[in-house]
């Protein structure tokens, strides 16, 4: 069998970017792994991260967790997603550390540990003016609780604009996370580790690193924000994956041709259109226009819609290629192709969702 489409993930530029970010922040780095890692696959990830300098793991979810533990991952694993009525006895069997972020969880979490005889490993999740995670409303509650059957590792919140290194949000943020840590301190708990910066952070804020960093879309070597913190190259980072195709096929068409659903474009010249064999079910985003593919060391933007399985290109009259060869979706940009960022501008959205929304149907190719 061959494939119509790949992931390829260079290891190598991921090891690049995970030891360049370690040396320069000289802090714990957590390399984010939530979402198949971030669609790069989650276990040739992690284990490569890990041998890079990473020291811990974040994942969202407990299923994330669970995997890496059953894939032989021992090192330290944080999953921040773990809402009231999960299995934390599951959880706390593979020794997952687990954030907290409302007082049900809290308690759920202690009586857990009670019954199983042992203190739950917890990261106390703060809400610093995201308005998303964690404790705001509960936080004197919290305060009042008991912890005798929780060992608070760490205490951490997350930035709302930290892609923007001049937003004075980011400073209030901080100061917010210092004063609530004070508060815990208060009374009697000092996580070892207090964290809050994310990749835009660890790139831009060193006022920010407190003694761990958690790294997501800078170690796949892409910029957290094109527009105020520049592309990867200038970020010094490598992206690490490149998506690729087959032409399923190559056709002569005349002028005023309408291609694809609804007939959304038009051939305006006599030219050659490429069949793309990828679609809107790869995570190929439907909407997506000026964007393309690059063969041949030219780029053939897309013409009409992406379909579910595959979308068309123009290749102009100039172009050679042929039914059967390979096509880079997007790349690192290096000789021209589209890349990440290409393709998120091209759907209204950004290269986190281009990347991980690369869909199960394409297979994931490592190269060391
Ligand atoms: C996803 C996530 C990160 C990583 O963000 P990047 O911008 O990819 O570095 C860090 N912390 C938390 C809590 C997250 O959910």
């Amino acid at each position: 069998m061959s494939n119509r489409a790949e992931f390829l993930i260079d290891l190598s530029a991921l090891s690049s970017n995970v030891s360049k970010i370690k040396k320069e922040c000289a802090v714990d780095v957590l390399a984010v792994v939530k979402a198949d890692a971030y669609g790069h696959g989650l276990i040739r990830v992690a284990s490569t991260a890990l041998k890079a300098g990473a020291s811990w793991l974040g994942v969202a979810l407990l299923e994330e967790a669970i995997t890496l533990r059953e894939n032989g991952i021992d090192a330290p694993i944080l999953a921040w997603l773990v809402s009231p009525g999960s299995d934390f006895e599951l959880a706390l069997s593979h020794n997952i550390d687990l954030g907290v972020s409302c007082i049900k969880g809290l308690r759920e979490i202690s009586e857990v540990a009670a019954k199983l005889g042992k203190k739950a490993r917890i990261h106390i999740e703060i809400d610093t003016g995201m308005t998303r995670g964690g404790f705001l409303d509960e936080w004197q509650e919290l305060l009042k609780e008991d912890f005798a059957h929780v060992d608070v590792i760490g205490i951490f919140s997350h930035f709302a604009r930290a892609d923007e290194p001049g937003e004075r949000q980011n400073v209030e943020q901080l100061q917010k996370f210092k004063q609530m840590v004070a508060e815990l301190e208060k009374i009697g708990i000092n996580p070892a580790i207090k964290h809050l910066a994310n990749s835009a952070a660890t790139l831009k804020d060193k006022d920010s690193y407190f003694k761990m960093v958690r790294v997501g879309i800078a170690m796949y070597g892409l910029t957290p924000d094109l527009t105020h913190m520049g592309t990867s190259k200038e970020l010094g980072l490598r992206p690490v994956g490149q998506l690729r195709a087959k032409l399923h096929l190559v056709k002569n068409v005349s002028k005023g041709s309408p291609v694809g659903y609804g007939a959304s474009a038009i051939t305006t010249t006599d030219t050659t259109l490429g069949v793309v064999a990828m679609g809107y079910a790869d995570g190929i985003p439907r909407v997506a226009q000026g964007a393309g593919v690059f063969v041949n060391g030219k780029k053939a933007p897309i013409i009409g819609r992406v379909s579910m399985d595959q979308f068309v290109v123009d290749l102009g009259s100039s172009n050679t290629a042929k039914s059967g060869d390979w096509v880079i979706v997007f790349g690192d940009g290096s000789h021209g192709e589209y890349t990440a960022d290409d393709w998120g501008r091209a759907s209204s959205s950004i290269n986190y969702e281009i990347v991980t929304r690369i869909g199960p149907r394409v297979p994931r190719i490592y190269e060391l």
